[in-house]
């Protein structure tokens, strides 16, 4: 029995007997496990015959292209801002990660919230926040999983397996990050007997790279500094993005190079979106809680991956001010 099958059983019923309009919501810089829990929560809402829209304001990550579908996505704009709609917010740590506009929030009847983050800010008047697992779109696995099992009813087709096992896919690194538990593997075999298209998810996600991404990347380890041993630092500034042409969007895939160094405890990339906003990423192997780091710059996240913005500082100062505060995390 999962621990939280009273909050699971509480949203199952407030969406089965409510006829709200849902508004199914993103976080600001969507990943994998925030498009894919979204896509399925908007298909199993769907499903059940309820009114519900999918909004995202903001970009659409390329490589994920391949689960696009226009006529799911709307934006702000798209809809009728008037409305009372009941907010489904996913992988959002805080209120203010909901990526939708202030006024649709403002006239919501009310938020549910479903989250897997360390530092989720408490909001919703329905929630299933589980920090320990590994995805929210294990979470959203669970919640249709208990529903078939109430109902009788298969829900989960090849399209829902897909969107579900590119968020836990994403999540987990491949299966290799300490979140991976015996449940994601429990999933991952029953999603893939439902269909998930596994191999396409894995050539979209990790064989897929420009060669000039290669160029860039090649430059950023270049650039890589190491501190007392145990931090090691990529910073990609607009200007490199820039001249090798290649998105700010599509360079996340250096992140992991920052911790996977022999001896290494805590990786930082940080990348310049535009000129005065910096992103940083911070990953670590075994004992520094990146979401406690993260949240000394108002981010915020999981204790081995986090993540923060930076506004108005150029690279190398952000760089400074992010590595005397790591330094004090080191054992
Ligand atoms: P990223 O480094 O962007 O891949 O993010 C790692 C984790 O930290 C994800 O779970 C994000 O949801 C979270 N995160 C990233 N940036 C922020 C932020 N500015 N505020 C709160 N959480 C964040
Ligand atoms: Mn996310
Ligand atoms: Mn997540």
């Amino acid at each position: 029995m999962n621990r939280f099958t009273k909050e699971i059983d509480k949203i199952l019923e407030y969406i089965q007997s409510n006829d709200d309009k849902f508004l199914v919501s993103s976080h600001v810089s969507p990943d994998g496990d925030n498009i894919g829990s979204s896509l399925s929560i908007y298909s199993f809402l769907k499903k059940l015959g309820k009114d519900v829209v999918y909004v995202l304001d903001d970009e659409y990550p390329k490589n994920l292209s391949f689960l696009y579908d226009e006529n799911i996505k709307m934006t702000s704009k798209d809809i009728d801002q008037k409305e009372k709609y009941t907010v489904i917010a996913l992988d959002a740590g805080d209120y203010s990660r909901i990526c939708v506009d202030d006024k649709i929030l403002e006239n919501a009847k009310g938020i549910i919230c479903i989250d897997h983050h360390i530092t989720n800010g408490d909001y919703g008047f329905l929630k299933y926040v589980d920090t320990e697992e590994s995805s929210t779109c294990e979470l959203v696995y669970n919640i249709i999983m208990r529903y078939e099992c109430i109902t009788d009813n298969k829900i989960i087709d090849e399209n829902i397996a897909t969107y579900l096992y590119t968020g836990l896919i994403t999540d987990t690194g491949n299966f290799q990050y300490s979140n991976t538990r015996e449940s994601s593997f429990i999933m991952a075999a029953e999603l893939m007997s439902r269909g998930a298209k596994k191999n396409l998810i894995v050539e979209k996600l990790f064989q897929n790279n420009s060669v000039n991404f290669y160029k860039l990347l090649g430059e950023a380890l270049n650039g890589l500094e190491i501190i007392q041993s145990q931090i090691c630092i990529i910073a990609v500034a607009k200007e490199s993005m820039d001249k090798y042409e290649v998105e700010y969007g599509d360079i996340d895939a250096i992140t992991p190079y920052t911790r996977d160094i022999e001896g290494v405890e805590l990786g930082i990339f940080v990348k310049e979106k535009e000129i005065g906003e910096i992103k940083v990423s911070f990953r670590s192997k075994n004992y520094v809680d990146c979401s406690k780091l993260a949240s000394e710059f108002s981010g915020g996240g999981h204790k081995r991956a986090a993540g923060c913005t930076i506004k108005d500082l150029d690279v190398e100062l952000a760089k400074k001010m992010l590595i005397e505060k790591a330094i004090g995390y080191l054992k």
